[in-house]
């Protein structure tokens, strides 16, 4: 068996494109175009990268954008005031704030100072927790992303046996909740795992979030199987690669993401929907009507 591929860089494309024509009609009828302010705190060069990223997808769909650049020395005091500054501004309908942030500051106090309509992350309790009771809001990003993915597989969800390698708290966890409301069986590992391979031979389903180059080798695949790579890694010669050891799993399984081009172009996509999202709750103008 050879697997079909989920061409995340195709999918993101059509998402976005989606997200394009909403705001050419939000702003034919008057209203504003949907805000999103980035908040960088230091000088971490891949931050910064993801940074410029974000906002060129912005500007590609027609938000407005603004960047916040903060000094790395910037005080937990300091940066609650912008979040709180922003919070209150009606041009603003989300707010993202680029992790990781520098060690002195308290980076769950941040998350949970964004109001959470503006948590187009989705990282805020409260959005985790209506995801949990099955009444999702602003959804995480990534893990929307790849249930995105799934749904262009044409294939029900409901039943399968579901094994997610990684528990953090902006992957694997809120996949966990995604594939359950979706009507999977979950299994959730992670590094304290008792016989890793075993519990992904059954899976029907896999989603590898681990952050291990090249990890899951093709024999652990159960034929047929739907197989999500949510892995960056660079390989020893620089490369970029994912979880899987792509070429022997894309054999055995039915459906897989590559990397580069599967879940990675899928996330920005969905944070660029969060924020068309929040503006629908913010209302149409800055006073909120
Ligand atoms: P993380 O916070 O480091 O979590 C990694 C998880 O994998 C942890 O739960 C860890 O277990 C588990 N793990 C690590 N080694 C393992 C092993 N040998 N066996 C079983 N479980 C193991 O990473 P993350 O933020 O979730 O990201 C995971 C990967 O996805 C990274 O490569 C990251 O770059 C990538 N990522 C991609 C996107 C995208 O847009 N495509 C978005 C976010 C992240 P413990 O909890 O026990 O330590």
């Amino acid at each position: 068996m050879s697997a079909q591929i989920l061409d995340g860089k195709a999918i993101a494309a059509q998402t976005r494109a989606a997200v394009k024509a909403q705001v050419a009609a939000r702003l034919g009828a008057g209203g504003r175009a949907p805000g999103l302010a980035v908040v960088l705190v230091g000088e971490n060069p891949a931050s910064q990268v993801y940074v410029r990223n974000k906002r060129k997808a912005c500007a590609e769909v027609g938000f407005h954008s603004e960047q916040h650049a903060l000094p790395a020395t910037t005080s937990q005091a300091e940066l609650e005031g912008l979040i709180d500054r922003l919070n209150a501004d009606p041009l603003i309908d989300g707010i993202l704030v680029q992790l990781p942030l520098p060690t002195h500051l308290d980076t769950e106090a941040i998350t949970e100072r964004i109001l959470p309509t503006k948590d187009v992350d989705g990282f805020h309790p409260y959005n985790l927790g209506r995801l949990a009771l099955r009444m999702p809001l602003l959804r995480p990003c990534t893990p929307k992303g790849v249930m995105t993915m799934l749904a262009r597989t044409g294939q029900d969800l409901a039943g399968l046996d579901a094994v997610i390698i990684g528990q953090s708290n902006i992957v694997g966890r809120p996949m966990a909740l995604e594939l359950l409301a979706a009507r999977c069986t979950i299994t959730v590992c992670h590094s304290r795992t008792r016989d890793l391979a075993g519990k992904v031979r059954g899976a029907d389903l896999l989603v590898a979030a681990m952050g291990r180059a090249r990890f899951v080798p093709g024999d652990w695949i159960k034929p047929g199987a739907l197989v999500i790579d949510v892995g960056i890694n660079r390989d020893a010669d620089g490369t970029l690669v994912g979880d899987l050891d792509y070429g022997p799993c894309a054999e055995r399984a039915a459906w897989i993401t590559p990397v580069p081009g599967g879940v990675g172009p899928m996330t920005i996509a969905c944070l660029l929907e969060n924020t068309l999202q929040a503006a629908q709750l913010h209302g149409a103008r800055p006073d909120g009507e």
